[in-house]
């Protein structure tokens, strides 16, 4: 490996790691990524087998942000972006045995069934008006109960929440969580006249906005991991995959890295500025030596543990249309094993072949953080068998694929926002370090495209700026943070 001091050194090569990467590439900055395994993608990974795509991380994406289209139109030659079908806009949700499809508009809300007669009516009013915050930072429980009540809370919200964070109601804060949600909820009495006000505002500004090219679900037509790889591609040789960072030491003008195993195979890497852009347990490690204030506060992040099983089934084996985006289960059927089935192809049909139907099934989460340790015939028992029945299944699974995710998605509890600030008053002490990934501004992958590009951004001004001797300033981390497990 080339002795010289790089500028720029990004560890970390999942979608974090490469949007920082690919922008500092475009814009001429001298940048390395260092990835530990064989291939980039970290979570964000595709696999085909026997017809089948399967999404082994993540499964869609809800574009929300400038700096996801701008990534995607600047690959635009090497992926092509393709939309949910219509019909995924239906979902469904589990109760008492039976999938219920989840209620939209007024009418939907009144007579649908996953609620008793009073949890309507009590909804519905807290739509029409109901209390602000009166002290400070809630959960996402306490707010919702305040606003739209209990029966509401443990069915809809819960199940919501499960499907986005694979979290606890009970501990996750509303505003770190959901920052705009937290900002309307602080200042509008009724969400009903919030909404029409917010429309009506939005007709008329939309005229003079930057049109959004892409609503609501999307994918890429090879798969999420088709994006990843675009962006390593481009990266060429300053791509390193196979080379795991193994410690970080600050030096005089920037920092040192030991890379690769140690004994004779081991390097050190010099640079003068440094991302991590791991994911967070390896965060921590790195980042003890150089600034142990923030690696104590990443460290105090808890995360939860998943388990995706991708099940593949003869079309004519499935009784039920599995029609829809697929089921959530909340957290008031404790007694159901699952958090939730995706139906993938009925999302994007050419993730199965015309023959066959595939189901993406969640176990785990905050719910059961025991389940990533279980064995996968445990695990796919557990799911084949609750599915048979709901599903109205006949035959075996013709494929099966178990995939556990340890520690994979932060969770955003009562007091991240304080938490973020820390991280960045500690990171922002030593200069020329800077830190992305999904435990900061949100779990989504807009989310993490958006603060890796903020980062890039920052990176890219600072190069210039530093040759005029100003300081240097970093990437906010106060983003919207909607994480998603299933969008
Ligand atoms: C099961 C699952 C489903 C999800 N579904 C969705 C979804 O449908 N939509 C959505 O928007 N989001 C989804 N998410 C969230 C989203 O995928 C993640 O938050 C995001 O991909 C995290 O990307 P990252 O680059 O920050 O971290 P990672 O993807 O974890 O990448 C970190 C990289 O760093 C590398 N690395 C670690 N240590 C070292 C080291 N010491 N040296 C060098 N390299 C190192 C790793 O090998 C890895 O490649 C899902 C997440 C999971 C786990």
């Amino acid at each position: 490996m080339h002795d010289k001091t790089r500028d720029v050194i990004v560890v970390g090569g999942g979608i974090s790691g490469l949007t920082t990467a690919w922008h500092l590439k475009k814009a001429g900055v001298d940048v390395t990524l260092l990835e530990a395994k064989e291939t980039v993608g970290g979570c964000t990974r595709t696999d085909r087998v026997d017809g089948f795509l399967l999404e082994k991380g993540p499964f869609n994406v809800m574009i929300r942000d400038p700096a996801f289209e701008d990534l995607i139109d600047g690959v635009s030659g090497h992926v092509n972006i393709i939309r949910a079908e219509e019909s995924a806009k239906k979902r469904y949700i589990y109760r008492r045995g039976r999938l219920m499809p989840v209620p939209s508009g007024p009418f939907g809300l009144m007579t649908t069934p996953l609620l008793p007669f009073g949890g309507r009516c009590r909804l519905l009013a807290g739509l029409l008006v109901s209390a602000r915050p009166r002290h400070g930072e809630e959960t996402i429980e306490q707010a919702a109960t305040r606003r739209f009540g209990r029966a509401a809370c443990d069915t809809l919200v819960s199940a919501v929440i499960a499907g986005i964070f694979a979290g606890d109601i009970r501990k996750l804060s509303l505003s770190a969580c959901f920052p705009s949600a937290g900002r309307i909820d602080a200042s509008a009495r009724s969400l009903l006249v919030y909404g029409l006000r917010q429309a009506l505002r939005a007709a008329r500004r939309n005229k003079n906005r930057r049109r959004r090219r892409w609503r609501g679900l999307v994918s890429i037509d090879g798969g999420l991991g088709a994006l990843t790889g675009a962006l390593g591609a481009a990266l060429g040789a300053d791509l390193l995959i196979g080379r795991r960072t193994e410690a970080i030491r600050q030096t005089a003008n920037g920092f040192e890295l030991d890379i690769g195993p140690p004994g004779a195979d081991r390097k050190t890497l010099r640079c003068h500025r440094l991302v991590i852009a791991t994911s967070r347990p390896e965060a921590v490690r790195l980042l003890r030596p150089v600034v142990p204030v923030a690696a104590n506060v990443v460290d105090s992040i808890e995360s939860a543990s998943l388990v995706v099983l991708n099940l593949g089934y003869r079309r004519s084996d499935v009784g039920h249309p599995m029609d829809g985006f697929g089921f959530l289960v909340p957290g008031n059927e404790p007694e159901f094993p699952l958090m939730g089935a995706l139906f993938a192809d009925s999302v994007f049909p050419h993730h199965a072949p015309d023959d066959r139907r595939l189901l993406r099934v969640f176990i785990g989460g905050a719910r059961d953080p025991g389940a990533v340790d279980r064995p996968d015939d445990e695990l796919v028992a557990t799911a084949t068998c609750r599915l048979r029945d709901l599903l109205e299944i006949r035959g075996e699974p013709v494929l099966v694929d178990v995939c556990r995710y340890k520690e994979a998605i932060p969770q955003y509890h009562l007091g991240h926002g304080e938490k973020i600030a820390r991280l960045r008053t500690a990171v922002d002490a030593i200069p020329g370090l800077h830190v992305v990934g999904n435990y900061q501004g949100g779990v989504s992958l807009n989310d993490c495209v958006r603060l890796a590009t903020e980062t890039a951004r920052d990176l890219i001004g600072a190069g210039v700026i530093a040759c005029a001797s100003a300081p240097v300033r970093k990437a906010g981390m106060n983003q919207e943070s909607r994480a998603v497990v299933s969008a």
